[in-house]
């Protein structure tokens, strides 16, 4: 049986004007490695609003409860669930959870979240991060309509996280992955080498930028240096070299 959600879940949707459900875990299981797949499911549609949006899971830290945020992979509406690709390359308690959760069990869902969502009039979209934002870009890329182009310049943590997607027929797609090499988490030394692999293409783009908050920033900069304007540039920091997230999901900012 399926309970209601917790209260403040309840009060932090209402807050939001999102929905709170209970959802059930049907499957974990890693896809690469460092990262798994988690299947939930009930509400699903609701939660999982358009590509680029994600949903807060309801953890338990050390001390309380707190949120963590997630992008959606992936929604199947006949079977009511969602899929979510997490990173486990650290020890946190998101990372923690779909490691030890088994089918069955209940966690609170708060979504969708999130205001970047695929800007439909650019010619061209350029996915820029690490392994934690591949969900959120090959859902988006996805949804794409063709003729359009996706390029994906992702840092990976290992060879084997490079996963690959299939997309609509008639799309552009170029994926350059830039292998970590051991480098410390917050080194943009990886995305600053894919990005100089690259040569935009001439007509309209926008760029989404996802991933650790200091390399995103480098990043950024470097693609205004080479012309994208700041309205061109979509950009959420997920995480942040050497803090944890904030209570409700987000990296500190200062
Ligand atoms: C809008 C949004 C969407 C997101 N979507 C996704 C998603 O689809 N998939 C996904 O995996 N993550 C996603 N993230 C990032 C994820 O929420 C963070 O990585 C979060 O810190 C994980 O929580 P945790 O409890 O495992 O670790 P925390 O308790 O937050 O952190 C513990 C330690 O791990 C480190 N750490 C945290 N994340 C990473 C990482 N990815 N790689 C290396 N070290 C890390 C921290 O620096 C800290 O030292 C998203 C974040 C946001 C804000």
């Amino acid at each position: 049986m399926t309970l209601a959600p917790d209260q403040s879940s309840i009060d932090l949707a209402a807050r939001l004007d999102v929905h709170a459900t209970r959802s059930e875990v049907v499957r974990a299981a890693p896809i690469s490695p460092s990262l798994w797949e988690l299947t939930l499911r009930g509400a699903a549609s609701l939660l999982a609003g358009q590509p680029g949006n994600d949903v807060m899971l309801s953890l338990q830290g050390e001390k309380r409860l707190l949120r963590r945020r997630y992008s959606v992979r992936s929604v199947d509406e006949e079977n009511d669930t969602l899929t979510l690709w997490m990173s486990t390359r650290h020890v946190g308690p998101g990372a923690t959870f779909v490691q030890q959760c088994s089918p069955g069990d209940q966690i609170d869902l708060v979504g969708p979240r999130g205001k970047i969502l695929l800007d439909p009039l650019a010619d061209w979209h350029l996915f820029v991060g690490d392994t934690c934002a591949l969900g959120a870009f090959y859902r988006m890329a996805q949804s794409i309509e063709p003729p359009g182009r996706a390029i994906f310049i992702v840092e990976v943590d290992e060879p084997d996280d490079a996963l690959t997607a299939s997309f609509r027929e008639g799309l552009g797609i170029t994926g350059v992955f830039v292998n970590r090499d051991g480098r410390p988490p917050g080194d943009p030394t990886g995305v600053l080498r894919g990005l100089a692999a690259f040569s935009f293409p001439a007509d309209t783009g926008q760029a989404y930028l996802f991933g650790e908050f200091s390399t995103m920033n480098v990043a950024r900069m470097a693609l205004m240096d080479r012309g994208l304007s700041a309205e061109q540039i979509s950009f959420k920091a997920f995480w942040r070299a050497g803090q944890a997230n904030q209570d409700q999901g987000e990296p500190a900012r200062d």
